[in-house]
């Protein structure tokens, strides 16, 4: 017998019908021998309505009474699939974000967990009652209502499996795994069997959104195992405890996975697409000591990220010009920044553009071999995909391309590195 921590994402909530089957898979769970503990999110679509009236009441809303407002969402879902439960005979409770209590930093809207130190609930389990927990939300230090950021009941259910030493996190999703990539975008996308989990924490951070990033870094920090599986199944379908879905598991895990099934790495596990980038150029910059450190310094000040930066081969006269991305929610800020130090900075122009997505390559097998960007290059030159900006790690490559050719560009590249699928159309 084992604790087992289920999470429904939103489609999987989304309705009566719906939860009636979640109540079904969690209680299967049960019947074959553990604690269950469930984390759901609001119905789909629900947290976007609740964001939009925050937006109309005040468009410069405080993040604490957004808080308030958003994080309703999930606690419907939970005292739904908790009276659903029971009346399918079952035990069960709502634990909300305050009572358990799920402690997090008083930093609204993107609030960071901090503990889960309750102890009614575990005993509450034992007995055989249904923990239901409403994911997204917590308790600040303020003890006001906080959420964790888009997408964070992931990061709720990883974190309530850690505190319970859970055998395993389930992440009930739309999709049956995680997959070379999306799978709604590409037809021949591949289900992946395993993953490590540095590369879904890179895959999510590029903008594979099957799971919060934030969950992937958790799990692998406290070492959780983690599941992704489809929640739209049939009573007869292969259960949860024979791993139907993708595990995510360490690197000596799959190195043993790969030895024992005789299998190779390949070169690249995963290709995903941000839209979410925009590209600012100044052009003109002094090429001189320390002019970068005018531009990205009061960038950094002001919280924005910038992700992917190039400075072109120096113009005669000692200029040059200076690309780069930030997050397109920040693009207005940035360039407001920027007009407001341009005597600092000296340059000529800002020109910017969020028709700009971001298409990366993800892979471990990338550490030990050259030629993955080359192959890169190559095949989306060869569809005439011009590359704006360049960026790499250890395990990853991405490049800046126009967002219209999003779709080809991680076609082009799924077919490149073999990654396509042998029986599909
Ligand atoms: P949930 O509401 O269950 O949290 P999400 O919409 O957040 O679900 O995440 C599931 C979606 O992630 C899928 O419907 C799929 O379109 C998308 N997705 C993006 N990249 C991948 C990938 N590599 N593998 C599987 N799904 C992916
Ligand atoms: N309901 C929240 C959202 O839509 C949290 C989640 O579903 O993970 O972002
Ligand atoms: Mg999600």
């Amino acid at each position: 017998m084992g604790r087992i921590v289920m999470k429904f994402g939103g489609t999987s909530m989304a309705g009566s019908e719906r939860i009636r089957r979640v109540a079904q898979i969690v209680r299967r769970q049960q019947a074959a021998g553990h604690q269950v503990a469930v984390v759901v999110s609001a119905m789909a679509g629900e947290t976007d309505r609740l964001v939009n009236f925050c937006r109309e009441a005040n468009p410069l809303y405080d993040p604490a009474e957004y808080d308030v407002v958003v994080a309703s969402g999930e606690q419907v879902t939970a005292g739904l699939l908790a009276l659903t439960l029971q009346a399918l005979g079952c035990k069960a409770r709502s634990w909300l974000g305050w009572q358990l209590p799920i402690h997090t930093d008083d930093a609204h809207a993107k609030a960071r967990i901090l503990d889960i130190d309750g102890e009614a609930m575990p005993q509450a389990m034992a007995g055989g009652e249904i923990a239901v927990i409403p994911g997204f939300q917590g308790v600040g230090n303020d003890l006001r209502i906080t959420t964790l950021g888009r997408g964070g009941s992931d990061t709720s259910a990883v974190a309530v499996a850690a505190a319970l030493q859970a055998d395993r996190c389930d992440i009930y999703t739309d999709v049956d795994g995680v997959y070379t990539t999306d799978p709604r975008i590409v037809a021949k996308a591949r289900k992946l069997k395993y993953v490590t989990y540095e590369e879904m924490l890179e895959l999510a951070s590029v903008g594979s959104k099957v799971l919060q990033t934030r969950s992937v870094s958790l799990a692998m920090k406290e070492g959780v195992r983690v599941q992704v599986l489809s929640s739209f199944i049939d009573d007869d379908a292969t259960p949860a405890d024979e791993i139907p879905g993708t595990m995510i598991v360490s690197e000596d895990e799959m190195d043993r996975m790969m030895e024992t099934h005789d299998m190779e790495r390949q070169l690249v596990t995963g290709i995903a697409a941000d839209k979410n980038e925009a590209k600012i150029i100044l052009t003109r910059v002094p090429d001189q000591p320390g002019a970068v450190a005018h531009i990205f310094g009061p960038l950094a000040n002001a919280g924005i990220n910038v992700d992917m930066i190039i400075q072109n081969v120096g113009r005669d006269k000692g200029e040059t010009d200076v690309t780069f991305t930030v997050p397109a929610a920040d693009l207005l800020r940035a360039q407001t920044l920027l007009e407001a130090q341009k005597s600092a900075i000296g340059y000529n122009r800002v020109i910017t553009d969020a028709k700009v997505a971001k298409i990366s390559v993800v892979g471990v097998g990338m550490k030990s071999h050259a030629g993955v960007a080359a192959t890169m290059f190559k095949a989306l030159a060869d569809r005439g995909i011009n590359i704006q900006a360049i960026s790499t790690s250890e395990i990853k490559v991405s490049v800046l391309i126009d967002e219209d050719e999003t779709e080809l560009a991680v076609r082009v590249l799924h077919t490149a590195y073999g990654l396509d699928q042998a029986d599909a159309a």
